[in-house]
């Protein structure tokens, strides 16, 4: 029995952790839960999964559920629950999915508590994945991936050390924007951005994946998870999503991970992990699938894909200028003020601007997150 605590409850990961949550029983208790601001939705969860402790954001809300629940279960709000949660003592694995940067300090702070984590918001690797990495070799805890290519590429390794790499393949569906012409680009609404091909997902990844900045994030999540450095970081546009993402071992062989895509199948993994648990929720039809086929990335149409390798290659706080530049790019996107190429013109001049710090502190790197969120909203 692993027990569970879950930040993000309320997404698009966290229902699905839900789900897993749901299908094992025997093998997943929900500890804790932490939610933004949907109170309806967490409310039921708590009903449903009794958790010892939940969080959410803002204090009047954790008070009504504190009404609703009773003596229940303990209620706790803003970033000091999400620390509680974090360091909750009876917890084995701590699986964050919030959007945005939240995570990353009660990452931090699971890790110090001597806690499993499981990733699944890539900003705290992009941001600080130096200093989680070394924490995490310091109290001699995992770093699990919930990301679906990271996850297939930890199972494809199974264990061997960046040595016997010659590359890590993340496969890319390409989004829905990888047939349209770069002329059609600054035309994109909104509403077209937020259709993705393969995958039902929040909105901020969801323009992530039409930009193929969720790919550049991932390639810089992939040097810090896998230990490897940028150079060795491939991508492969994929469209059917099927190949999850593949290793290249030096002797030339490749291993890959398939099935229809399904975010439950790498959440259960890193819940379950080191075992494989029995589950009927994912089926792969190959017959139905047909064909798999594979095209390299236009780098030109999809420039996000170069600035992510830069930021990953030089480092330092770059991967969190890179982060937040985008972030507030996509918001602004999504607001309608800025065009669909804007977004990566938008991240291109704030890293542009930015004065490098290498080896950055966690102060450093939150300095620079601030300073790239004004300079992008400039
Ligand atoms: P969603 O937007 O669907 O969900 C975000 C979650 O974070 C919600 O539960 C939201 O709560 C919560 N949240 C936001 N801010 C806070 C906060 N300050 N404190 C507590 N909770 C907060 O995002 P996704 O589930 O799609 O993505 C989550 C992370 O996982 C992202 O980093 C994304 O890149 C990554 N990821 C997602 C994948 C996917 O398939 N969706 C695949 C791989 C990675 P509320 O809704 O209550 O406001």
């Amino acid at each position: 029995m692993k027990n569970v605590v879950l930040l993000g409850s309320t997404g698009s990961i966290g229902t699905s952790t839900i789900k897993v949550a749901g299908d094992l029983p025997d093998r997943i208790r929900l500890l804790g839960l932490a939610a933004g601001n949907n109170t309806e939705l967490l409310l039921e969860q708590t009903r449903k999964h009794q958790p010892e402790v939940i969080s959410i954001t803002d204090p009047v809300k954790a008070g009504e559920l504190r009404d609703s629940l009773g003596t229940a279960c303990e209620v706790f709000s803003g970033a000091d629950g999400l620390l509680k949660l974090a360091t909750l003592p009876g917890a084995d694995i701590v699986l964050i999915a919030i959007v945005g940067t939240a995570g990353l300090q009660p990452a931090l702070a699971a890790i110090r508590a001597g806690k499993d984590i499981a990733v699944a918001s890539k900003e705290i690797l992009v941001m600080a994945g130096e200093i989680v990495m070394s924490e995490a070799r310091k109290y001699g805890v995992r770093v699990l991936a919930v990301d679906s290519e990271h996850s297939a590429i930890f199972q494809c390794l199974d264990g061997k050390p960046a040595s016997s790499v010659r590359k890590l393949w993340l496969t890319a569906s390409g989004g829905p924007f990888r047939t349209t012409p770069k002329d059609e680009f600054p035309g994109i609404t909104v509403e077209r951005a937020l259709k993705h091909p393969s995958w039902v997902m929040g909105r901020k990844i969801t323009i992530d994946s039409a930009t193929l900045f969720n790919k550049g994030l991932e390639m810089i999540e992939a040097r810090w998870l896998f230990d490897i450095e940028m150079a060795r970081v491939g991508v492969v546009v994929h469209p059917q999503s099927i190949v999850h993402s593949m290793v290249e071992f030096v002797d030339g062989s490749l291993l890959a991970q398939l099935s229809t895509p399904d975010m439950c199948l790498p959440i259960q993994y890193a819940l379950t992990y080191p075992d494989r648990a029995a589950s009927e929720r994912v089926q792969t039809d190959f017959p139905k699938i047909a064909n798999l086929t594979f095209e390299e990335p236009d780098l030109d149409r999809f420039p996000s894909l170069k600035l992510a390798r830069r930021a990953g290659e030089v480092g330092g706080t770059l991967p969190a200028v890179l982060n937040a530049a985008n972030e507030v790019a996509v918001e602004t996107f999504v607001n309608r003020r800025i065009n669909f190429p804007q977004i990566t013109e938008t991240v291109r001049r704030t890293m542009d601007r930015h004065k490098v710090v290498p080896h950055p502190t966690l102060d450093q790197i939150l300095k620079a997150d601030a300073w790239a969120r004004s300079e992008a909203a400039k």
